[in-house]
């Protein structure tokens, strides 16, 4: 628990977060409200996750188009959940909750397969699971962000950019996630104190070109509060880009509203990275989430995770990749699984990793790969298939994409 608990403003978080002490007005949540209607057509299709969600928890479409609502009734426990739960999962909702945050939005569980016996993506990443309590290798720091971290929440590897960690708050606490250490450290969402330590900081370092605002989710703040703090951050002169962390279009797409939209054009250039793991979770929903964020001229890049049983086969990750440039979203990195506590049962090989990423060259455009990375405290290494076999003298024996063998002449001359 840190001393000072005083946020910048969030004028419409939800008032009963575990985590937070906000300041939410009806007059405030109303007027938001408002600009969330824009998804209110998805409830016509009875099929869709809005129809669905509202459904199951028994709610109008409004109300489950409403984001904050989706804050307020994470589910967080097993009675909670309206989806039957495995006996691991239940386990896992007992036995976790002092170790790591369980907390998933209607949204979210409305993409659940609802029989626990039926192998699901979604519930793989947001149910907690008894297995979490056996990890010999897991770490809870494992990109040693903390000493990477010149003041509180900014971390620094490389010269020219920080990751700006101004959030604490998901709309979903997955279940791999790297920066499980935050959960226990109440008071960190949009802390005014170390935002502006952090501010004064990237201020204070002309090597800083690039600002990457994570967390947490940095989406779950207010619209004004992400406006003061993007002003903020583009008043300093050698700030050439900002960057957004969020899996608000995955996990919580209402959130990401053609207003919120216009705020962070204002500040141009702008570039957001979400986080979609599986086919499953492009829903219409989330598709218009991104083209809200595209259409005000908002490039949007996905970063995913190596997860076992969620996106693990080399047709896991091509459906996944090319829907996701169907929603004009751009697959940028493949994170390896990483070494971080409670997480042993989600992890696979490096071997494994390399094979999908083989196989999907020449079976979807260039645009649709990611950099396959294994992220270190030292910074992100990438991992290539190698397609180099030998040098023969000036040439290169080289295995193409169809693995047949093709030497290149002279292609290594001097
Ligand atoms: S949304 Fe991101 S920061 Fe939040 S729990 Fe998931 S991976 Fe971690």
């Amino acid at each position: 628990m840190i001393g000072d608990t005083s946020m910048l403003q969030t004028p419409d978080l939800p008032p009963s977060l575990n985590h937070t002490q906000a300041t939410c007005g009806d007059d405030g949540e109303s007027r938001a409200h408002a600009t969330e209607q824009e998804f209110l057509g998805f409830a016509t299709d009875e099929t869709s996750a809005t129809a669905r969600g509202a459904a199951m928890f028994g709610v109008s479409p409004d109300q489950f188009c409403n984001w904050r609502w989706h804050m307020r009734r994470q589910v967080t426990t097993a009675s909670e959940s309206p989806v039957a739960l495995a006996p691991e999962e239940q386990d896992g909702f007992a036995s976790l909750g002092s170790m790591f945050n369980a907390g998933i939005t209607p949204y979210y569980t409305a993409l659940m397969q609802t029989d626990p016996s039926v192998p699901c993506p979604i519930r793989l990443q947001a149910l907690p699971r008894s297995e979490e309590l056996t990890d010999p290798l897991g770490r809870k720091d494992p990109l040693d962000e903390v000493p990477h971290s010149p003041v509180r929440e900014v971390v620094q590897v490389y010269p020219d950019r920080v990751a700006f960690c101004v959030a604490q708050l998901c709309p979903v606490y997955c279940r791999y996630c790297f920066r499980k250490r935050r959960d226990d450290e109440d008071g960190l969402h949009f802390n005014r104190r170390i935002v502006d330590e952090g501010i004064r900081y990237i201020a204070s370092n002309p090597a800083i070109r690039d600002v990457l605002i994570t967390g947490g989710d940095p989406f779950i703040a207010s619209d004004d509060a992400i406006d003061q703090l993007l002003q903020r951050i583009r008043a300093i002169p050698h700030v050439e880009i900002i960057r957004f962390g969020t899996r608000t279009p995955v996990t919580l797409p209402y959130r990401v509203t053609t207003k919120l939209a216009s705020i962070l054009k204002k500040y141009h250039p702008v570039f957001v990275n979400t986080h979609f793991n599986c086919a499953e979770e492009i829903t219409p929903e989330a598709a218009k989430a991104v083209a809200n964020l595209v259409d005000h001229g908002i490039p949007v890049g996905n970063q995913s995770v190596l997860l076992k049983g969620v996106n693990d086969t080399p047709e896991a990750m091509l459906l996944l990749l090319r829907n996701l440039l169907k929603i004009r979203v751009r697959p940028y990195y493949l994170f390896h699984p990483h070494l971080v506590e409670g997480t042993a049962h989600l992890r696979v090989p490096v071997s494994k990793g390399l094979k999908i990423m083989k196989s999907l060259r020449g079976n979807i455009t260039g645009l649709g790969i990611p950099t396959y990375i294994v992220d270190t405290p030292s910074g992100k290494v990438p991992m290539m298939p190698n397609h180099v076999l030998m040098e023969d003298g000036d040439d290169l024996i080289l295995e193409d994409v169809r693995g047949q063998i093709w030497r290149e002449i002279g292609i290594n001359q001097p």
